[in-house]
């Protein structure tokens, strides 16, 4: 039997542009028509699909193409950041993965602008980058804890923009997922993490204090989306109380990414005629 397909295009179906996350219901599965089996179905086939073009890029850098992509995860603790970095980023050849995590900075980040860190993280020409948390960071938990006054977080919005325009220019593909789950569903997540020894190192018990800056949260990430998605680097929603529908929405966000390289393979830097023969003779 064939396959539940999307009924529209993923980046059309999550684009952030005039949604109030306020109204988001994240236990949605918008442009998914299908239940967790048949996601889980379709993820298994566009995995391969994903890991194929990813190769394509791989390759391509390898022969000398700037060109990149840069997956950027923003969501409130809880919301899934990790399993799709395992799941989705997890199904392509990790040498092709450059990987970066932004966590609270270190005493040498933070004598450095907040982008110093985020520059060092960039991929190289060919490869898939993954930050886990970014350079927002810096316009969520600092808005949200006045870790600087507002005249500094206030104009990073814009600086954040002619950052990200430069990266495009310079070849890199940015896809931006903003991750959501309902206040109820982190509870049940955190309290999962505290009923399993295998999960006791995913708690960190500040992030129960965070649950109550939750409004101040959803206002910081409104702000973000609606300052920071540009015609050049768009933001997409995901609703994530469904990990299955997570991984799918993200999985086909980047083959659409990947699709618009319109990757070929590198052709050979040799005549591949006389290598055969020179092959044969050896
Ligand atoms: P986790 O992703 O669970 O490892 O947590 C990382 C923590 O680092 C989160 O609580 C983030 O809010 C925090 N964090 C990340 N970037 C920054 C930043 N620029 N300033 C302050 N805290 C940050
Ligand atoms: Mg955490």
């Amino acid at each position: 039997m064939a396959k539940i397909q999307w009924s529209i295009a993923a980046t059309e179906a999550l684009k952030a542009d005039g949604l109030r996350i306020a109204e988001l219901d994240t236990a949605g599965t918008p442009g998914f028509p299908g239940d967790k089996k048949a996601g889980q179905e379709l993820l298994a086939e566009r995995a391969e699909v994903l890991s194929s073009l990813q190769e394509r890029l791989y390759a391509n850098g390898r022969s000398g193409d700037s060109r990149n992509v840069l997956l950027v995860l923003q969501g409130m603790d809880t919301s899934g950041k990790g399993g799709i970095v395992r799941h989705v980023i997890g199904s392509v050849d990790p040498q092709g993965v450059d990987h970066a995590a932004f966590g609270v900075p270190t005493a040498q980040e933070k004598r450095h602008h907040y982008l110093w860190r985020i520059r060092k993280a960039l991929p190289r020409g060919g490869q898939l980058g993954v930050f886990d948390r970014s350079h927002y960071e810096d316009v969520l938990v600092v808005r949200v804890h006045n870790l600087v006054p507002e005249a500094e977080w206030e104009p990073r919005y814009d600086e954040i923009n002619a950052f990200e325009r430069e990266l495009v220019d310079a070849g890199t593909t940015l896809v931006k997922v903003a991750m959501f789950v309902s206040l109820g569903e982190q509870k049940k997540r955190l309290r999962e993490r505290l009923d399993r020894p295998d999960k006791y190192w995913k708690f960190n018990p500040s992030d129960i204090d965070e649950r109550a800056y939750w409004p101040a949260y959803q206002e910081a990430y409104q702000a973000m989306l609606d300052r920071t998605s540009t015609d050049y680097a768009r933001w997409h929603v995901i609703p994530a109380d469904h990990k299955w529908y997570a991984r799918l929405a993200v999985t086909e966000l980047l083959i659409e990414a990947l699709i618009q390289l319109k990757l070929d393979w590198p052709p050979a830097k040799f005549d591949v005629e006389e290598q055969k023969r020179r092959l044969a003779e050896s």
